[in-house]
């Protein structure tokens, strides 16, 4: 029998951000305009995969994992309306508003599909410099519910399948 074990390292970092939204047919009170307090948790693995860690000892510096994303998030979603790239009356309300700050999805503004674009667009575009892989990135949308989305197969390869999984989701009870 195989019995063997092997460690493997990643970094976790939080980022904060605040944006409006709403979602496109939503039966319930979430298709109305309204806004959150959103954090995110990244994790980061070496591009290698593995326990590999530069001569200091780190994965990488937290403090670039934070620049990064949070630059990103700063220009593009922070303090900015997120808006399905089908909701045409919500684009057209929010061009109406002077000054006004938007960010189209491609896929409706839920917390999984903003984990999911984090991990598949953003952090492979921001990070893919530095020598990790985001692995898994996780969207709170309140203090009580967070989607994932979490690379799967070989953290080291390109091109992996996702899975996107909520974790807790009382959203709509709210
Ligand atoms: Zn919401």
């Amino acid at each position: 029998m195989h019995d063997s074990t092997s460690t493997q390292l990643s970094l976790i970092r939080q980022l904060k951000f605040c944006a409006g939204h709403r979602l496109y047919r939503h039966e319930s009170k979430c298709a109305f305009f309204h806004g959150h307090n959103y954090r995110v948790d990244i994790e980061v693995v070496a591009a290698g995969g593995g326990s590999e860690v530069d001569s200091v000892g780190r994965i990488v510096d937290f403090s670039l994992i934070k620049q990064r994303m949070l630059a990103w998030l700063d220009a593009h979603w922070d303090h900015a309306f997120l808006i399905f790239e089908e909701d045409a009356n919500a684009l057209a309300a929010i061009r109406m508003v002077e000054p006004t700050k938007y960010f189209v999805m491609p896929s409706n503004p839920t917390a999984e599909n903003m984990a999911r674009y984090l991990l598949e667009v953003v952090a492979p575009g921001v990070l893919g410099d530095l020598g990790v892989v985001a692995r898994k990135v996780a969207v709170w949308e309140t203090d009580e519910s967070c989607a994932v989305a979490t690379l799967t197969g070989d953290a080291g390869g390109l091109g992996l399948a996702l899975a996107s999984a909520v974790l807790i989701d009382d959203r709509y009870d709210r």
